[in-house]
Formats: structure tokens, sequence, C-alpha cells
């Protein structure tokens, strides 16, 4: 391996946490810079909207990567300095101190920032959550609450909400779509949520325009088309991701609701690659999608890392993308992407609150969505893994052990 190339990570959420690890685990020897625009170590941000709102969990314990193995990466490592532009020519990348560091290749993993209303002024009452100090100031003011006020029922939204319920606050979600979670899930898993979250005491406000939000020392109005006006304590508004694709695009590198990739995560500069939720890459299937989750950005990391290297990997043998939400009590996991053309199979055990989607195509399982059911979204993904499948009519009845249905391969 050469060890005198020099490579720069730019970003330290969990996609430079993966280039990291794999550059070294693959045996990379050379020198690896890595800018943090945070002041904090790598640190995850999932128990942010979770554990840490309702003050469970310590800064120490959202260490990406222990402090030892930290350590053992031997990296050169630049916590609180942004990285303000590249020189492709020079390749180089600029600090906002103006130091100058010369790259061979250079990992774009700088994520997003959280998308606010236009024309909404700073104040300290209307919050949105991507940081852990953006977490603590959203504790602080749910924790002087009575009404919390949340602008969007995505995921941040709905986890916040979920926070804010536990602890005792009376809660309003307002959300612009009909559903819950339009973009991310179908409808069954929106209506779900929906459910779930009306028991739990939450008024949720679906298909609802923001005209104005008005913020005072004394609390937040919110004003919605057609007049009505709602008031609340603080505001957290969680309407969605905007991807950090400004560097890239300042660098004369292509951009299009993130930084365009190819499936290797590769950028149209073959220095230069662009991994996590900044990254707009071609999918195994000839699609171009910027997906804003936690195993999206390790694998499109481990993916760049290895072709950086000049190391073989097939991204497609990855299988169905998987994310999870905790909220209240409940799990949520979701592998594959349901289709509208998609079959669907419910199998429910109410006793222990389990719900399993299975969306079918064909005699196929193409994706699965489990509430509370983590065996049963892993025994279905070894099916997918393998391309064998049950008898999906045996799927609906819950006195069956799905780990003991005989499989079929699929192509029979
Ligand atoms: P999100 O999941 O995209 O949800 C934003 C929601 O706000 C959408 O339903 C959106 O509807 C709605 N919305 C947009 N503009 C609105 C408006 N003006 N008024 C009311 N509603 C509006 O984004 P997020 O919840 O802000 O989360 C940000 C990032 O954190 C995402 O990358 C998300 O994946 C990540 N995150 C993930 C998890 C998890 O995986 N468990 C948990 C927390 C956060 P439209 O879709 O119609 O625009």
């Amino acid at each position: 391996m050469d060890d005198t190339r020099s490579f720069v990570i730019v970003g330290a959420g969990q996609a430079g946490r993966w280039l990291a690890l794999t550059l070294r685990a693959e045996g990379f020897a050379g020198r690896i810079v890595w800018f943090g625009e945070e002041a904090h170590a790598p640190y995850d941000r999932p128990p942010l909207s979770k554990a840490v709102l309702k003050g469970e969990v310590p800064a120490a314990q959202l260490a990406l990567i222990a402090p030892e193995a930290f350590a053992a990466l031997q990296v050169d490592w630049r916590p609180g300095q942004r990285v303000t532009a590249i020189d492709r020519t020079a390749r180089e990348v600029i600090s906002a101190t103006g130091e100058r560091v010369r790259y061979d290749t250079l990992f774009l993993a700088n994520g997003g920032h959280a998308r606010m209303l236009p024309g909404l002024p700073p104040h300290p009452r209307v919050l949105s959550l991507r940081t852990y100090e953006d977490a603590q100031a959203i504790k602080q003011q749910i924790g002087a609450a009575q009404q919390v006020l949340v602008l969007g029922g995505g995921w941040i939204g709905l986890e916040v909400a979920a926070s804010a319920r536990q602890q005792g606050k009376a809660v309003t979600v307002l959300e612009a779509a009909p559903r819950l979670c339009i973009r991310t899930v179908p409808a069954c898993i929106s209506e779900h949520l929906q459910a779930l979250h009306a028991a739990q005491g939450v008024t949720l406000r679906l298909g609802c325009a923001v005209e104005a939000v008005d913020a005072s020392d004394r609390g937040v109005t919110v004003l919605l088309a057609g007049g009505e006006r709602l008031s609340g304590d603080c505001l957290v508004v969680g309407i969605g991701l905007v991807a950090n694709d400004a560097l890239a695009r300042e660098a004369g590198l292509a951009t299009a609701n993130g930084v365009l990739t190819d499936a290797s995560g590769r950028t149209e500069d073959p220095a230069i690659y662009a991994v996590g939720d900044v990254a707009n890459a071609l999918r195994p299937d000839g699609q171009r999608l910027r997906i804003e989750s936690w195993e999206n950005a390790q694998r499109q990391a481990v993916a760049a890392a290895k072709a950086a290297l000049g190391l073989a990997h097939d991204p497609a043998a990855d299988g169905p993308p998987w994310f999870w939400s905790d909220q209240y009590e409940h799990n949520l996991q979701l592998l594959g992407q349901p289709l509208p053309t998609h079959g669907v199979i419910e199998r429910q055990v109410p006793a222990r609150g389990q719900r399993v989607f299975f969306f079918c195509d064909g005699p196929r399982v193409a994706a699965v969505a489990a509430v509370n059911a983590g065996r049963e979204l892993k025994i279905a993904r070894k099916w997918m893994q393998q391309d064998r499948f049950p008898d999906l009519e045996a799927l609906a009845d819950a006195g069956t052990d799905l780990n003991k249905l005989p499989l079929m391969p699929a192509a029979a």
C-alpha cells in the first residue's frame, strides 16, 4: 500500500466515522486529516431526539468511536474547523482559518442542515435539531414548557413529540402533508404512527399550512392558513434536511439536491468522493437518490473508502436499505422500499404490541415494516438475502413460527 498518500475527510458524523474506520481497517497507513465542524469528537445523532432530550444519556456515551480506538486510528483530527473551500487545481482544502491542507483523495461527508421556514427570524423559542447543542437547547425549552408546538410530522417531529409527551408536556404536531412521514413510509405505517401518537395524547394537525410564526419572550404563536392561531411555549421545526452541497458546488462539482456521485461515491472529479446525507448517488438500479439514513451513511462510506483504495466492493451486495425509529416504547424498523404496487400482508400479535407488514412482489417479500418485531424483521432479511421465501399466505398467521416455515426459491 502506498503510504505517501494523504486523504482528507470533511465531516465527523456517521459517514466520516466509517470512512476513517474503513481506510485504516483496509490497511491504509498514510496520512488522514479529519475535519469536524463541531468542537466534539465524532458523536452519534440518533439519540439526540430521544435519550438526550429526556436527559437519559450523558454526552460521553454518544461517542461514535471509543477514545482508545480513536487514538489508534492515528488521524490528524481537526475539531471545530470548518472547511470553507476546495482548490481542485492545487488539490487542497481551505479551512475557515485560511489553512490549506493538501489531499490526494478528498472525502466529503459534511451532511446537511435543518431546513427552516423562509423568512423566520432566529429566536430562542424556535428551534431545529441537528447538533448536540441543538438538542440541549430543545431539552431546556421543553423542560420549561407546558405546550410544545412541533412543525413537521417527519422523524424529527415525531421523535421530539414522543420525548416531550413522555415528559408530560402538551404537544401539537403540525404537518403540511395529508399523512405523517409521507416521503419515507407507506400509508399503513403513517396510519400506525398517527394512531400511536393520538393514543399518547398528541394533537395531530395534518394538511396544515403555516402562514406565519410570531415568537416573543412570552411564547410562540403560529398562524395557520384560514386564520386559526395556535400558541405554545416553544416551536420545534423538523421540516427536512438540506444537503450541505455548497462546498462542492462552489468548487465546480455537479450538484442537484446533493453532490452527484456514482455508485461508489465518486464525483466527476476522481480525487473527490461524497458520502452520506450530502451525496446524491447513483443506485445499482440506475436511480439517483439522496438517502438520509444512518445505515446508508455507513454503507456509502465503506464503498467510497474501498473504491479510493482500489479494492473491489459491490454495493448491491449490501442488501435492502434499513432504518429505525424509536417513539415512546415502540420500535419501528423498515427494511427495503415498499412500493404502491406491492401486496401487503399484515401479521399482528396485539399482546406484544407487534405488527409486521410484509410488502410482497409475487412470491417475494420485497420490503418489511416491523413494529416491536425486530426478530421477525431479521428472519425476513435472511429470506430476502437468500431469495427464498415461505408460502406468503402463512405470514398472516401469528401462530406460526416464521423461522420454522419451509422456504422455496422465489424463481421456482
Ligand atoms: P423529514 O423526515 O423529511 O420530515 C419532514 C416533514 O416535515 C415532512 O413530512 C415534510 O412534508 C414536513 N414539512 C415540510 N415543510 C413543512 C411545512 N412548511 N409545514 C409543515 N410540515 C412541513 O425530516 P426531519 O423530520 O426534519 O428530519 C431531518 C433529518 O433527520 C432527516 O434526514 C431524517 O431522516 C433524520 N432523522 C432520522 C431519524 C430516524 O431515522 N429515526 C430520526 C430523526 C431524524 P413533505 O415531505 O411533504 O415536505
